[in-house]
């Protein structure tokens, strides 16, 4: 994905009233015209009544307006509010970008961050992809929450590469597979899964090993610790839980592809684990790829 636009925020005013509700109606129009309930005179007063322009900024990008949102302190969360990009600045990442800013600004006593969705807009998949997960349910809108957890970061041995993401979660799973046990050398991987936008590489970046015709590993093309497994397809990836500066931060519930644990080294741990098999999608991703006779794993690669 390419990088968002570049943005800033600019303060909001009584006076940008007028052009902000313009906005908020060309945004919304659509999501309130598929639920019959489009009237610019109710969506101007439902604005009026919850504006608040001491909270709210302006988006600019390349000093053009591309939008607003308001941000606010409620309680011990902050509340995120009229958030409106205009048509043509959507679709551009560049509303995860402000999103990450906000996450940032926020307080470390800040618990959660809340937002509400009109029912049926896209908006509702936005901050879904987002972290946030339904919290109450009124007749036009549905309100989400997302917990406050600081980034976690980290980078490989001799540090030229380093990143730093943002999960919603702090739990983690290992992998045995026989491609886990290669890539790292070791007798098992460890992996932290979370959305691909929630991972920033903050200095140097990671070479990368197509390990099958569907995934890539991402390692330190200087020291070689690997960092990354990912799906092409996927918006999620795993980073290595060796790979975080503070490991002990995510704690395991799980192991993946059991068939191939080796026992001797690590007894069971009364975990849940599931077999490569067992994964449906993955195993479907295996027989497109290889086709439908294929047994997962390294020699199915290696004959290709
Ligand atoms: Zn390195
Ligand atoms: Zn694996």
């Amino acid at each position: 994905m390419s990088a968002a636009p570049a943005f800033e925020f600019g303060p909001v005013t009584e006076a940008d009233f007028a052009e902000l509700v313009a906005l908020r109606i060309d945004v919304m129009r659509e999501s309130l015209e598929r639920l019959g309930r489009f009237d610019p005179a109710t969506a101007t007063e439902r604005f009026r009544s919850t504006f608040r322009p001491a909270g709210t900024r302006r988006i600019r990008v390349g000093g053009e307006a591309a939008g607003c949102v308001g941000y606010w302190a409620e309680g011990d969360a902050m509340r995120i509010e009229h958030f409106y990009l205009a048509k043509q600045f959507q679709r551009l990442g560049l509303g995860a970008a402000v999103l990450r800013r906000l996450f940032d600004e926020a307080p470390s006593q800040v618990t959660r961050f809340r937002v509400a969705a009109l029912r049926e807009s896209d908006s509702n998949r936005f901050y879904e992809r987002h972290g946030f997960v339904k919290a109450a349910e009124s007749e036009w809108d549905i309100e989400y929450e997302r917990p406050n957890l600081p980034p976690i970061k980290g980078g490989c041995l001799c540090g030229a590469v380093r990143y730093e993401a943002r999960p919603t979660h702090r739990e983690g799973y290992y992998c045995h597979c026989r491609m886990c046990q290669l890539a790292f050398g070791n007798t098992r991987a460890a992996f932290i899964n979370l959305r691909k936008d929630e991972v920033r590489w903050t200095a140097g970046a990671p070479t990368f090993y197509a390990s099958s015709k569907f995934a890539r590993r991402g390692f330190c093309g200087h020291c070689g610790s690997p960092l990354s497994f990912e799906y092409l397809v996927s918006e999620r990836m795993d980073l290595s839980i060796g790979s975080l500066d503070d490991p002990a931060a995510i704690t395991p519930i799980s192991h993946f592809a059991v068939e191939s644990r080796i026992a001797n080294w690590h007894g069971d741990d009364g975990l849940p684990g599931q077999r490569i098999d067992e994964h449906v999608k993955l195993t479907e991703r295996w027989q497109e790829a290889y086709g439908s006779d294929v047994s997962p794993g390294v020699d199915a690669v290696r004959k290709g």
